[in-house]
């Protein structure tokens, strides 16, 4: 078998231009959405992942802001200019690119977003709505492998998922999405003594490790759904995957690839977010 790819590009690009058309709408109305992504520090990767977000606003024709500042500059600095977002009725999202500088505790940051302004879903409150399934904005990732799963119409009561992963920004938000979808959910992590046991089981897998080759060929079940959230190097430099793609796709039904997979989903989910911030203070 060879699966069929699910391509993060080609989603993306109809779902932003549904987006943009929304955000045409509500631009009718006399509400332009609006991002304001922050960044503290020179991280070179977070440089290009800023630059993407802010292109991708423009793209959809959002309002985008990016705010850096010196990796020197204070928390409680950084703390003020949160707020004074929070109080600028032009933006509807607020983006603080982590990591921060390690002077700076970043939940502490994070919980100074107003929740109404949550667009990366990570404030407790966010998280405590997806977790009692309540509204709340979703975090961007996961988000965006549930688009991914919808887009092949995959039904997911019944099934069995196995998320590699417990981060709060991924893992744990990609287990109850797909529990609030009826799979039966399993979560492994780094003192998981079996995974290849766990994910033999699976009829969805999801990698999100930040290892290549976590998932190899012969850990998974023929016909399994396969998504990939890693971003790693491989020998040569390229960004690879936490799953051995070239195995893994001879027995999975489909499977994600990277690039072009859930990369590109993180970004429109968080275009998606800002816009649906935007609509709820206009209506
Ligand atoms: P993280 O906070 O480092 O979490 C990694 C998780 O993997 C941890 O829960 C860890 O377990 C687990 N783990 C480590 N080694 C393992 C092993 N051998 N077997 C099973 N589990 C293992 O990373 P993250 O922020 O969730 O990100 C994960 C990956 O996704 C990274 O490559 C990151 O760059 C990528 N990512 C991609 C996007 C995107 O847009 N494509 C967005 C976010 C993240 P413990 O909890 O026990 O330590």
């Amino acid at each position: 078998m060879t699966a069929q790819l699910i391509d993060g590009n080609q989603l993306s690009k109809k779902l932003r231009a549904e987006v943009a058309a929304r955000v045409q709408a509500l631009k009718a109305k006399g509400t332009t959405p609006g991002l304001a992504v922050v960044l503290v520090g020179d991280n070179p990767a977070s440089q290009v992942y800023v630059r993407n977000k802010v292109k991708a606003c423009e793209d959809a024709g959002l309002h985008s802001v990016l705010e850096k500042y010196d990796a020197t500059m204070t928390e409680s600095d950084l703390l003020a200019r949160v707020e004074g977002l929070n109080q600028d009725p032009s933006i509807h999202g607020i983006l603080v690119q982590l990591p921060l500088p390690a002077h700076i505790d970043g939940q502490k940051v994070i919980e100074a977003i107003s929740p109404a302004k949550d667009v990366d879903g990570f404030h407790i409150a966010s998280a405590g709505a997806l977790m009692t399934g309540m509204p709340g904005f979703w975090p961007c990732t996961p988000y965006g492998c549930m688009m991914m799963l919808e887009s092949i119409d995959y039904d997911l009561k019944g099934k069995h998922a196995v998320v590699i992963g417990r981060s709060n920004i991924v893992g744990k938000p990609m287990a109850l999405m797909l529990l609030q979808k009826n799979a039966t959910v399993t979560i492994c992590h780094s003192a998981t003594p079996d995974l290849k046991a766990m994910t033999l089981q699976a009829d969805v897998i999801v990698a999100a490790v930040g290892k290549r080759n976590v998932l190899t060929v012969d850990m998974v079940k023929p016909g399994a759904v396969v998504l990939d959230v890693g971003m790693n190097r491989n020998d040569e430099g390229k960004l690879c995957g936490d799953v051995d793609f070239d195995g893994v796709k001879e027995v999975a039904s489909h499977i994600t690839p990277v690039p072009g997979g859930v990369g590109p989903m993180t970004i429109t989910m968080l275009l998606v977010n800002t816009l649906e911030a935007a609509e709820s203070v206009t209506k």
